[in-house]
């Protein structure tokens, strides 16, 4: 009896290494940081915290292609902002194998850093002065702008003014969603852009709004049935997002982007991944504060 159960307790454990395995959620990077030795971060209850258990939880999207992607079928992560989580755990004395992934949905990354739920989050995640009261930024690491995804032969939005009178939809907590609303329009707002384009190819909604970068990605996985317009009216600064009062490891993550910048390493992930879509794009400069 008792060495039935320890064998299906030693079963249990093989079955979830093998579905971590199998989730594959280190993949194969585009772009190989090598792991920093013997990294410090003087002050930041973060940082010990990561030291301690031995592994980083990162905050991610997963149904972003080109920017946060989890692979169905293979279970591999890819994407610009994956690559930038990944650099920066290299750079924090964190390999492939010691990286947790966990899918934070927009609506509710400010709650799940505030709650240490993740070490940091690196999702498409514009800095605003509102989220600034609740967690905190490095960055900006890219900046992207807002933008209308339609039907092909859809040829009556043209623009943020061809608006009035359509169908909508957005992501909840987001601030594509909030601008539109604030404008007085309706937004059909879920809980991801993926169930937004479904809507849209279902012709249960006339166009997605978000991120220009965001949009390009779903466009790419219907060229024959989706396009971006292309006419961007907002500034979208993507920061990654951490706990509001850890000063020293929000300095720490502006070192690791800036040296990005001069070592190549940020233009050599952006070409692997956004940029492969053919637009050019330079890194921004940090904004310390
Ligand atoms: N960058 C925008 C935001 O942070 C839209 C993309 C997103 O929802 O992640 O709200």
């Amino acid at each position: 009896m008792r060495i039935r159960h320890i064998i299906a307790i030693g079963l249990a454990g093989v079955l979830t290494l093998g579905a971590c395995g199998k989730s594959g959620g280190d993949g194969e990077p585009e772009v190989t940081t090598s792991v920093a030795a013997k990294v410090t971060v003087p002050g930041s209850t973060t940082f010990a915290a990561m030291e301690s258990r031995g592994k980083v939880v990162i905050g991610v999207k997963e149904d972003q292609p080109n920017l946060g992607y989890k692979d169905p079928t293979t279970g591999k992560y890819s994407g610009f902002d994956i690559e930038i989580a990944r650099m920066v755990a290299a750079e924090l004395g964190f390999g492939l194998d010691q990286i947790e992934y966990k899918a934070i949905p927009s609506a509710n990354r400010e709650t799940a850093i505030a709650a240490a739920e993740i070490d940091y989050y690196v999702g498409t995640y514009s800095i605003t002065d509102t989220r600034k009261t609740l967690v905190s930024f490095a960055g900006p690491y890219y900046i992207a702008g807002q933008d209308l995804l339609v039907r092909k032969d859809d040829t009556s939005i043209t623009g943020q003014d061809t608006l009035a009178g359509k169908k909508i939809c957005s992501v909840t907590g987001s601030t594509p969603a909030k601008r539109l609303k604030d404008l007085g329009l309706d937004v059909l707002e879920l809980e991801k852009y993926s169930l937004c384009v479904d809507q849209l190819l279902n012709k249960q909604t006339d166009a997605v709004t978000t991120d220009d970068a965001i949009l390009k990605g779903y466009a790419a996985q219907n060229p024959d049935k989706l396009k971006v317009v292309g006419k961007p009216f907002s500034t979208e600064k993507y920061g990654i997002g951490l706990n509001k009062d850890d000063a020293a490891l929000r300095g720490k993550i502006d070192d690791i982007i800036e040296d990005s910048y001069g070592n190549g390493k940020w233009q050599e992930i952006y070409d692997s991944t956004l940029g492969k879509s053919g637009s050019k794009a330079t890194p921004p400069p940090i904004e310390r504060y």
